[in-house]
């Protein structure tokens, strides 16, 4: 399905961002993950992703926070993997506690990565996307950006923020051949929710139709279609991975 393209995965060391690499570079593309810092972890993922030693798995440190950053890693991946087409903003954090409890650093570090990560990273690809007139971008949301949570706010404004930055990109550049989409995961089954509490994952397998939490695959599954000529007529979207959590 994307023989001969270049995909890049923030996040793409662990959890979904990790199954999302792993799904494109078994469809053929060239794929590069980031992440915060080069380690082992990072390196071993690397390797988890790649199976068969393919040498398309290619890894990048960068915080996406940093405006800088995102420019720098967006040149050299361009120069080392090749032109992007498929860019996926998966990096994403944490930090949740009821509003009064919300430090400065907590709204600060959530917005930064989340939502201006998200924002920095597309800005630094988009120009290279422009001048071969395709892209498809995937920006992982989540359903708490659409339904709100409590605990969360802080998370569910910059998840909510990517909807309105997803949908203004498509707007912006449909004529230029580049679709971007938001995918809004539930509950899925990453380090990020193994932090949640015993009482909280009961409070929302009450909530799930399908009555089983996610995993990183469900979400790979449409990463890779929307990444695929197959969603071509798809953009502005915001499509839901939740199990029927937000129906
Ligand atoms: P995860 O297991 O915690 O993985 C997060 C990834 O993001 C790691 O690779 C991490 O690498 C990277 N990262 C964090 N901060 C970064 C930064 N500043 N710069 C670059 N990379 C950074 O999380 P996950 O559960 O797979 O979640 C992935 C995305 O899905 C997130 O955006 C999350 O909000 C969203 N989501 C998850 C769920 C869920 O139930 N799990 C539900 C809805 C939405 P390092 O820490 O090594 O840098």
């Amino acid at each position: 399905m994307l023989e001969g393209r270049c995909a890049v995965v923030t996040g793409g060391t662990r959890g979904i961002g990790k199954a999302v690499a792993a799904a494109l570079l078994s469809q053929g593309a060239k794929t590069a993950v980031i992440a915060t810092k080069d380690t082992e972890e990072a390196r071993k993922a690397l390797a988890e992703i790649d199976p068969e030693g393919t040498g398309r798995a290619y890894f990048y440190a960068c915080d996406i926070s940093s405006p800088e950053a995102c420019d720098e890693t967006a040149k050299k991946i361009t120069e080392d993997v090749g032109k992007v087409d498929i860019l996926v903003n998966n990096a994403g954090i944490t930090r949740d506690n009821i509003l009064p409890a919300l430090s400065k650093d907590d709204i600060d570090s959530v917005i930064d990565i989340n939502l201006k990560g998200t924002m920095f990273m597309t800005k630094a690809f988009i120009r290279g996307m422009v001048r071969q007139k395709s892209g498809s971008i995937i920006n992982i949301s989540s359903v708490v950006g659409l339904m709100g949570n409590k605990g969360q706010t802080n998370y569910a404004a910059s998840k909510a923020g990517i909807i309105g930055f997803t949908k203004s990109v498509a707007r912006e550049y449909g004529r230029k051949n580049i679709r971007c989409n938001a995918i809004a995961p539930g509950f899925i089954e990453t380090r990020m929710t193994d932090a949640l509490s015993d009482a909280q994952k009961e409070e929302i397998m009450k909530l799930l139709v399908l009555e089983r939490l996610g995993k990183p695959e469900d979400v790979a599954n449409l990463a890779l279609f929307l990444a695929s000529d197959a969603s071509s007529y798809i953009t502005g979207e915001v499509i839901k991975v939740d199990g029927g959590m937000y129906v």
